[in-house]
């Protein structure tokens, strides 16, 4: 299961921590010191990891915590505390247009993100609030990606706009979006292609579609397996196109937990949801909270 390694030491480093009556300050630094080699191990971001350490410990080598009836517990209280914050606290979802107007969203990521998956994924879950959603498929280099999509869309009751794999992404778009007002439609999520690594023929793609249609939102989906590279990915991504959201994939698998922790506090940009298995019914909101109470056990 995801996280179980950071999980199962920082369990270590609390245990230690609640069986003392009175904690010195050398005792939490030590404390510190394995929660922040479990982090890096975790393969959290490094000045993510520096940031929080710091922060924590400013906070519990306070009188409150060194004073307290239960010092131990306080700690593990503020590491929660400030856990949470580092994945942005609140829930954000996912904007939409005021009204009856249109909202176009754009998916993007690399190839073998699941970015084809979560967006039928993402349609099944707006068609459940109410929204007539339309999903356009612009990914038309990776073979069968237009295929997966139509089959995914059906199996969720939600149309797909193709026009094979010889016009322009772009055009495609632009079509998509005319079709999805003609037919009152309230979402239309376009799917794009992914590539193996970033190159500037992708993103160059990916601005003329953002153009072409006046994407409101632009979601990057990540695999969180990749660890700093979803990190990475994000960064970059964000620079070249700009991304409102992430959506953090595979989050079912033995990730190390270094993406969910360190993407908000790199880019600044929420994770909107946790991809936790194939199905299509396997999409999560992401709570900040829960996330760290999962990570802290
Ligand atoms: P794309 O190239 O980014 O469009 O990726 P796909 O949507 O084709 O997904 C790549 C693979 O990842 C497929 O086998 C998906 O079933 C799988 N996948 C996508 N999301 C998840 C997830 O949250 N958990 C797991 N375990 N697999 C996923």
């Amino acid at each position: 299961m995801a996280f179980d390694s950071l999980s199962e030491k920082l369990q270590n480093v609390f245990k230690n921590l609640r069986g003392k009556g009175r904690l010195s300050e050398a005792d939490v630094k030590a404390a510190l010191k394995e929660v922040k080699m479990a982090l890096l191990e975790a393969d959290v971001n490094f000045k993510v990891v520096k940031q929080f350490v710091k922060s924590v410990e400013e906070r519990a080598i306070g009188q409150d915590v060194m004073n307290g009836l239960n010092p131990g517990q306080m700690v593990i209280k503020i590491v929660n505390e400030e856990m949470v914050s580092l994945m942005g606290s609140e829930t954000v979802e996912i904007a939409f247009r005021p009204g009856k107007e249109l909202t176009v969203i754009m998916m993007v990521g690399l190839q073998g993100a699941g970015k084809t998956t979560t967006t039928a994924k993402l349609a099944g879950k707006f068609k459940s609030k109410g929204k007539k959603t339309l999903l356009a498929a612009c990914d038309i280099y990776r073979p069968a990606a237009i295929e997966q999509l139509k089959i995914n869309g059906e199996k969720q009751g939600v149309p797909v706009f193709e026009m094979g794999d010889k016009v322009r992404p772009s055009e495609i778009a632009k079509a998509a979006m005319e079709e999805a007002k003609r037919t009152e439609c309230n979402v239309l999520i376009i799917d794009t292609a992914g590539r193996l690594h970033i190159d500037e023929e992708m993103m160059a793609e990916l601005i003329e579609i953002k153009e072409a249609c006046s994407v409101f939102q632009t979601i990057l989906v990540v695999d969180a397996m990749t660890g700093q590279d979803a990190v990475n990915v994000s960064s970059t991504f964000d620079d070249k196109i700009g991304i409102d959201g992430v959506i953090l994939t595979k989050l079912d698998g033995d990730t190390r937990g270094g993406a969910a922790l360190s993407i908000r506090a790199v880019t600044g940009k929420p994770i909107l949801y946790a991809g936790m298995g194939e199905k299509l019914s396997d999409l999560e909101q992401f709570y900040p909270d829960r996330m760290a109470s999962r990570i802290l056990g």
